[in-house]
């Protein structure tokens, strides 16, 4: 009989925004008819901007004549030129072409690098944290350790005193909009470099840092070539959520430890493992991905980036006139609040619904340390999010008895 992998069946995550899902529905069922404002799930609202929907199209009409037609597609040069040139080398950062491998969607690759180091790998990751991190791991059976983000350290994860394999960092973060620095991300790569780990650095909200004098890349810091790879994602950067494209850098120098003694490079088992589970997006895709660095393309996208930035000024506003604390949301689409009373997250998201029909995500989904703060997410309609966040600003007063 087939048995199915004990670490699967036993893995418990993926379900906040399913309890999410199901809470909100049950408050629609107690007041029919009163609308739900949605500061909650962290997907784009707005549409493909107009550059990228015309190299979407072209691509399109690529593929309908015989000279232009493009079967099995790897990366796409087109994209992958934007890339080097405008993420990285506009940036001080030197990438070469063959390191950066376009796929799917980050989550999917959040798999796929995990699962090339050895099963009984370490793993260390922040927390909160995107949940991809642990359920993946878990799934894995891996042992995984947390770095808190609290409060103390402006929720910023710290390198522990223990060695591990594998670090999973997030800037600007999901959930907190904590930004790291070039400090924050250089002990970081000294911790690794110590330690023989390697970071695998999500960077899938980097079009939102406005600040000039934080980081894009972690390869704006010295060293990190020889122990990072980066995952970046256009699902909110050019609105791709549903598009599927993303892609991972993995340069050459990340050499890693094989079972002979051996040094082996990190990206030449990647390829190994990528020849078998092919992952590259479609060339229409990828075509559409590369209007992204068109001028036009970055032109509308940004303006859609603001429009998010904008909402999250709104909402800091809102929440810190009425004195709640709040970090995020200024180089990053999501705020990170503080419950009012030192109410628990659920608790008071139930009060929040029940009242006033709006959704946020509890903190405590996002790991242990997340407990008692509440995600906000900016993605949302403007006028939504700014009646929501009174909703919200007035409960917190309520609450605190002000
Ligand atoms: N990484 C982080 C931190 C995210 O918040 C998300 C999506 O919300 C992803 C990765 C997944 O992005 P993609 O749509 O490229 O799979």
């Amino acid at each position: 009989m087939a048995r199915v992998d004990s670490a699967l069946y036993h893995q418990k995550g993926g379900g906040l925004f399913r309890i999410l899902g199901e809470m909100t529905a049950k408050t629609q069922e107690k007041y029919p008819g009163r609308p739900i404002v949605k500061l909650g799930v962290g997907d784009v609202t707005l549409p493909l901007a107009p550059a990228i929907l015309e190299a979407l199209h072209a691509a399109v009409d690529e593929q309908g004549v015989k000279a232009s037609f493009h079967g099995y597609t790897g990366n796409v040069k087109k994209l992958v030129d934007g890339i080097v040139e405008k993420d990285y080398a506009q940036r001080g950062v030197t990438i070469s072409p063959k390191e950066i491998y376009v796929t799917d969607g980050s989550s999917a690759e959040i798999y796929n690098i995990t699962d090339i180091f050895a099963s009984d790998s370490e793993v260390l990751v922040p927390d909160p944290a995107y949940p991809a991190y642990v359920d993946v791991n878990s799934m894995l059976g891996r042992k995984i350790h947390y770095v808190p983000c609290l409060e103390e350290n402006g929720f910023i994860p710290q390198p522990p005193d223990y060695k591990v394999d594998i670090v999973y960092l997030c800037s600007p973060n999901n959930p907190t909009g904590a930004t790291m620095t070039k400090d924050d991300l250089a002990k970081w790569v000294a911790y690794a470099k110590a330690n023989g780990a390697v970071i695998v650095m999500d960077s899938a909200y980097e079009s939102f840092v406005m600040d000039e004098s934080l980081p894009k890349t972690i390869y704006e810091v010295e060293g990190a070539r020889e122990c990072a790879v980066e995952i970046r994602s256009f699902s909110k950067t050019a609105g791709f959520t549903g598009m599927r494209c993303s892609y991972i850098v993995i340069p050459t120098d990340v050499m890693i430890d094989a079972d002979d003694g051996k040094k082996v490079s990190l990206r030449s088992m990647y390829v190994k493992k990528r020849g078998v589970r092919s992952c590259n997006p479609s060339y229409v895709v990828q075509m559409g991905a590369a209007g992204y660095y068109t001028e036009a393309g970055h032109a509308q996208c940004m303006e859609n980036t603001r429009y998010y930035l904008n909402n999250g000024k709104v909402v800091r506003k809102v929440l810190q006139e009425a004195g709640v604390p709040c970090i995020g949301g200024d180089n990053s689409p999501y705020i990170w609040m503080k419950c009012p009373g030192g109410m628990g997250s659920w608790e008071f998201l139930e009060i929040l619904l029940d009242r006033y029909g709006v959704v946020m995500t509890p903190g405590a989904g996002f790991g242990p340390s997340g407990e008692g703060f509440m995600r906000i997410s900016c993605f949302g309609d403007a006028d939504e999010t700014k009646r929501g966040i009174e909703y919200v600003a007035a409960l917190c007063k309520e609450i605190e008895g002000k």
